[in-house]
């Protein structure tokens, strides 16, 4: 339970109060319980946000400083984190309701996004264009300036650090908005940037509602740059307003993500990649496994062992370890029971679970498996965001992909096969951002991760991050030969090479 005390919001380097005084509660999924409260910002703190971020791009205190210092500042963020590593596990537990083992990674892995990109800003470089013997020609990668960084709150600590890692490798500075539904993790970043001395102003951290703070930050005339990670309705929101001041957008947004299982695929590594693919989080990922596609010949198979693994999951709190933890909210409960009920009206056949578990406190839903899911159907085409995972049998690998990319989304997708030949060929065709084989969630800190058609575009992850977060510049320089002291007669001596 919290003890009163108001969590503020980090800006210019001070933690300070909303202006409104608005509060925003913030509650443990397994329990419902209110854990913490935080300022909640809004219009005003938004400006003063934006505008410290401003004065550190307009005073060039980033963007001249050497690179190999910018790393060191995020080396200093990554130690500062992990320094408070089990605390801060701790409060992700509870802020968003995920098993304690996952909250770990999670600290784990915000820890290695920032090194990473610590150990990358010193190399990000521009290029010589040869053109000539008067001309100098070469390029620089400059920062946008204020990037307003708009955060989800399903891995909220990793995501926050990630993109507000390649801000400041880059020069970039940061406002970020922090999720109202799990705001913590961004109050323990803000902690790591105040131990690591950031300049003030460099990272501001805010919690506020979508509509209010979140609209008010990309609508700011000073911010350059915008990272949305989200879902696709908010997405199309953000790009309109996007829109009117030609605002340069890295989107990251949801999935509908399918793993074909072709007929000699290795059941035991399918059902380790539903597990988590399909269950980690309670499903609450963007690149969850949400739609398993099996050859008929198999399918009964598949499903009888599917059906097995899903009713031997425990259901229950993060703090427990259990396999399928709370939903972030009752209205994401809501959401995700509504959903199973309409993929019944729409004819899919439900295996196992189906409802929201409503005998005990706290927002879980059941481990829930579809069969006969039709391609048409809301359940095959819509992000459902729980633990839920759709099955549609195939007859051979054509009508296999062709049901794969029958989605607006393709953010992720796999393939289960012992052919390597037909796993490369499907992978080829898979229309997703990244593809894995043989497994879930293959990819890593170094892969670079983004969709295509309304998943998104522009890349987080990997070495490809940083060009979303540079804008290349031309320097092209006139230079006459300096023929005086050196001329023979009117004539430059050529050197011998
Ligand atoms: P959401 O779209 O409801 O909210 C995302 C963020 O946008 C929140 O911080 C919210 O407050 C803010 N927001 C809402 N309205 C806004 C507005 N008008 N202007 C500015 N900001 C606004 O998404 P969510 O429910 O928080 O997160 C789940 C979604 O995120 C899923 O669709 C999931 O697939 C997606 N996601 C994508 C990735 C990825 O890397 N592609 C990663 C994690 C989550």
């Amino acid at each position: 339970m919290t003890d009163g005390a108001v969590l503020k919001s980090f800006i210019d380097g001070q933690w300070m109060d909303s202006s409104s005084g608005g509060r925003i509660e913030v509650d443990d999924p397994s329990t419902g319980e209110v854990i913490a409260l935080v300022a909640e910002a809004d219009v005003s703190d938004i400006d003063l946000a934006v505008t410290a971020a401003q004065r550190v791009f307009r005073e060039r205190t980033l963007v001249d400083m050497h690179p190999y210092d910018r790393g060191r500042l995020l080396f200093r963020i990554a130690d500062a984190l992990e320094l408070r590593a089990d605390q801060i596990a701790t409060t992700v537990c509870m802020d968003t309701g995920k098993a304690i083992d996952v909250a770990r990674e999670e600290v784990g892995t915000a820890v290695r996004y920032v090194r990473y990109y610590a150990g990358l800003a010193d190399k990000l470089e521009g290029r010589s264009i040869p053109r000539g013997a008067n001309i100098v020609d070469y390029t620089v990668r400059s920062p946008f300036g204020v990037s307003a960084q708009i955060v989800p709150w399903n891995f909220p600590l990793e995501l926050t650090a990630r993109s507000l890692a390649c801000a400041i490798a880059t020069g970039n500075s940061v406002v970020v908005k922090s999720p109202d539904l799990a705001p913590l993790s961004g109050i323990e970043v803000a902690r790591a940037c105040e131990a690591a001395g950031l300049p003030a102003g460099a990272v501001n951290i805010l919690t506020g509602y979508g509509h209010k703070a979140g609209q008010a930050l990309i609508e700011h005339p000073d911010v350059r740059h915008i990272v949305f990670t989200g879902s696709m309705a908010t997405g199309r929101t953000v790009l309109k307003t996007a829109a009117e001041r030609i605002i340069p957008c890295i989107m990251e947004l949801g999935g509908k993500s399918a793993g074909i299982v072709y007929a000699d695929a290795d059941i035991d590594c399918v059902i380790d990649a539903v597990r988590s693919g399909s269950f980690l989080n309670a499903g609450q990922n963007c690149n969850a496994f949400s739609r398993l596609l099996v050859d008929k010949r198999i399918a009964d198979e598949v499903l009888e062992r599917v059906k097995s693994c899903v009713q031997g999951l425990s259901v229950g709190p993060g703090r427990d370890n259990c396999d399928i933890t709370p939903l972030i909210s009752k209205r994401q409960q809501d959401g995700v029971e509504h959903a199973c009920h309409t993929a019944v009206s729409q004819g899919a056949r439900l295996v196992t679970g189906g409802s929201a578990l409503r005998d005990r406190s706290g927002y879980f839903m059941a481990g829930t498996l579809f069969s006969d899911v039709e391609p048409s159907s809301h359940l095959f085409q819509t992000e459902t965001f729980g633990p839920v995972l759709a099955v549609t049998t195939f007859d051979d690998p054509l009508m296999a992909v062709e049901l794969a990319n029958g989605t607006e989304q393709g953010l992720a997708a796999g393939v289960f096969t012992k052919d390597l030949d037909l796993a490369l060929w499907t992978a080829e065709r898979h229309w997703a951002g990244q593809v894995y084989v043989n497994g879930w969630f293959v990819g890593g800190v170094e892969t670079p991760f983004g969709g295509v058609k309304q998943s998104g575009y522009g890349r987080e992850k990997g070495q490809e991050a940083l060009d979303g977060y540079v804008q290349t510049r031309n320097v092209g320089i006139k230079i006459a030969q300096p023929a005086s002291n050196w001329a023979e007669g009117g004539k430059v001596r050529r050197d011998r090479a």
